[in-house]
């Protein structure tokens, strides 16, 4: 049974109980009036019982003086008497109306008449003594029979007397026995009813007060120390404790949603730090190998568990390869063209999937089911990357969301990192390559020439340099002017850069001067190359300003590692070849001395 019902019912039987000792106490006074009017009837009917035989006896006195002193004063004082006396019928109807009974009745009829008898005697007696007949008079009144009837009057009274007495006592009795029946229940239902009333008092205090206060206080410790798991008790009456429970509970709202912003904010914090700390280490990256390991290990941490990859824009075939990738992606190509990307043509982070509908990108392939986002990796407008990222199977909500949130802020970082790679790079070839002839400069080959004569040595495999010399160059530009001896230049340094292309690597030293280098190359291979350059160098046909610019010719010094000598002093050896050629005639190839090795110095 419910509490409320428990406590209506309480209610109820309280109200039931007070209204039922109510009517008892009503009904023990009344009871009580009854007894007070028993009482007071039988004092009523006692005081006109006595009244009767005294106002006989009185009548008598009066008689019997005026008999004996024959003063007249006495039956004055007589007829006054009498003339007060009513009928025996008002008389009997008095007491009627106070309340006596039939047979008390009679018994009062049969006194009366007695008494009556008496006043007629007196009457005689009075009637003779005025006559001057006072002997008879006193005979009369004093005689034995007058005595008798006034004791036969007396004894009829108290006869009445004792009738009266039994009934009104029995009334008495039953009245007061009544009402003290009647005061006793109510006593008892007073008793029962205060007793419900701290019964219910008791239930409800503890119950409705007590116990819920308990509760909510042990809530509020809880909540206090910040234990939201604590759930306030749902109280749903209308009173104070409702009122409380409902604050507490909108507390709990209160502390349960400045716990999720906490939250929220300290994850927030963390993931800052994590891209703050992924910027650092972007920025100090020297190569794109380096950024690619970053964003390796940083990427699957800021969109946690997410499967992803990065690519990076090939200029040189327009198409976006992959650099990277972490957890094991399941779709994508490894490389696809920028336009089969919906992010790379909007510029904009690209969801086919979810709760809007899209079109899937090209380079997803397909089948797979899983969520996807690309992020475009962009700098003023030009697309040069793309992050691309798979959800995982099982993803909760707030991770999601969290990667979404971050995701753009990331491609941000890597994008800009990325873009001053590039910047970097372009510099640094713009700084190894001659801009004349677009060929690779002196520094680059300083640097090509430690790694290749390195990578000669532990490989044990050879390496061929041929030096190039413009003959008498310097006429170009005595007869043809400056430009004109550029022009030669460019036209020499396409042949170099035609002559090997991925077999070696063509530089321009400086001046008129040009030297290949040629991995992996025999010296036969060498000079079978180095001819088919000498070829296409006499064949060449320069023009300026619609004239041809004489034949050009070229000299040539050709060594070989590790025919002939030492790695380190491949150039050299190849230089004194090249001398060489120049003093016996130029136009011509000579090929390295074996002797040349003793004659360099190292
Ligand atoms: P040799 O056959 O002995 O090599 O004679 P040469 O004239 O080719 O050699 P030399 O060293 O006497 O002359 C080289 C000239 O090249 C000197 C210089 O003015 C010119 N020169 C150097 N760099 C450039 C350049 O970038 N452009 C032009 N037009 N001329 C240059
Ligand atoms: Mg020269
Ligand atoms: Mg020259």
């Amino acid at each position: 049974m419910r509490l409320s019902t428990i406590t209506n019912w309480a209610y109820g039987a309280t109200v039931a109980l007070t209204l039922a000792s109510g009517a008892t106490m009503l009904m023990a006074s009344s009871a009580e009036q009854a007894e007070r009017a028993a009482v007071e009837q039988r004092a009523a009917l006692d005081q006109m019982t006595s009244a009767l035989l005294e106002d006989s006896y009185r009548q008598t006195e009066q008689a019997r003086a005026y008999a004996i002193t024959g003063d007249p004063t006495h039956v004055i004082a007589y007829r006054r008497e009498k003339a007060a006396l009513r009928s025996v019928e008002q008389r009997i109807a008095h007491f009627r109306d106070v309340g006596a009974g039939q047979n008390e009745l009679n018994a009062l009829h049969q006194a009366l008449q007695l008494v009556d008898g008496l006043t007629e005697e007196q009457e005689v007696a009075i009637s003779a003594a005025e006559s001057g007949n006072g002997e008879t008079a006193r005979a009369i009144l004093f005689g034995n029979e007058y005595g008798r009837e006034l004791d036969n009057a007396a004894a009829q009274v108290a006869r009445f007397q004792y009738i009266l007495d039994q009934r009104t006592e029995a009334a008495v009795l039953r009245a007061t026995e009544a009402a003290r029946q009647w005061r006793r229940m109510s006593e008892i239902m007073l008793g029962a009813t205060a007793l419900l009333f701290l019964c219910v008092l008791y239930f409800i205090l503890k119950q409705r007060i007590l116990r819920p206060v308990v509760r909510l206080s042990d809530v509020v410790t809880r909540l206090a120390a910040h234990d939201f798991e604590a759930i306030p008790p749902d109280f749903p009456q209308v009173d104070e404790i409702g009122d409380m429970a409902q604050a507490i509970r909108i507390f709990r709202e209160n502390g349960l949603e400045r716990q999720r912003l906490e939250q929220e904010r300290d994850a927030d914090r963390i993931m800052r730090d994590l891209l703050s700390r992924m910027t650092q280490r972007l920025q100090g990256c020297d190569s794109t190998g380096d950024l690619v390991e970053v964003v390796r290990r940083f990427a699957p941490e800021i969109a946690t568990g997410f499967a992803g990859r990065l690519y990076i824009h090939d200029a040189r075939r327009n198409a976006m390869r992959q650099a990277c990738e972490w957890l094991s992606p399941a779709a994508s190509a490894l490389e696809f063209s920028p336009g089969s990307c919906w992010a790379l043509r909007r510029g904009q982070m690209h969801k086919p999937t979810g709760e809007m509908i899209d079109i899937p990108c090209e380079h997803l392939g397909e089948g797979l089911a899983r969520p996807t986002i690309c992020v475009p990796l962009s700098v003023q407008g030009e697309s040069i990357g793309l992050l691309y990222f798979e959800e995982p199977e099982t993803v909760l909500p707030e991770q999601r969301e969290r990667a979404e949130k971050y995701l753009e802020m990331l491609a941000e970082n890597i994008g800009l990192a990325l873009a001053n790679l590039r910047l970097r790079d372009a510099l640094r070839e713009m700084a190894m390559v001659d801009a004349l002839t677009g060929l690779a400069n002196r520094r680059r080959f300083d640097a090509a020439l430690i790694d290749e004569t390195g990578r000669s040595e532990r490989t044990k495999s050879p390496l061929a340099c041929l030096m190039v010399d413009i003959d008498h160059f310097k006429r170009f530009n005595d007869s043809h002017g400056h430009d004109a001896g550029d022009a030669v230049l460019r036209a020499v340094g396409g042949v170099l850069n035609d002559a090997l292309r991925e077999d070696g690597y063509a530089f321009r030293l400086g001046g008129e001067e040009f030297v290949l280098l040629m991995p992996g190359f025999s010296l036969d291979q060498a000079m079978a190359r180095a001819r088919q350059v000498q070829d296409h160098i006499r064949n060449l046909r320069v023009e300026h300003r619609r004239q041809e610019v004489g034949p050009v010719t070229a000299s040539f010094g050709l060594a070989v590692f590790p025919d002939h000598g030492r790695a380190e002093t491949l150039v050299q050896t190849a230089d004194a070849a090249l001398l060489r050629a120049k003093a016996q005639g130029r136009d011509q190839i000579v090929v390295a001395a074996v002797r040349d090795r003793a004659s360099v110095p190292g």
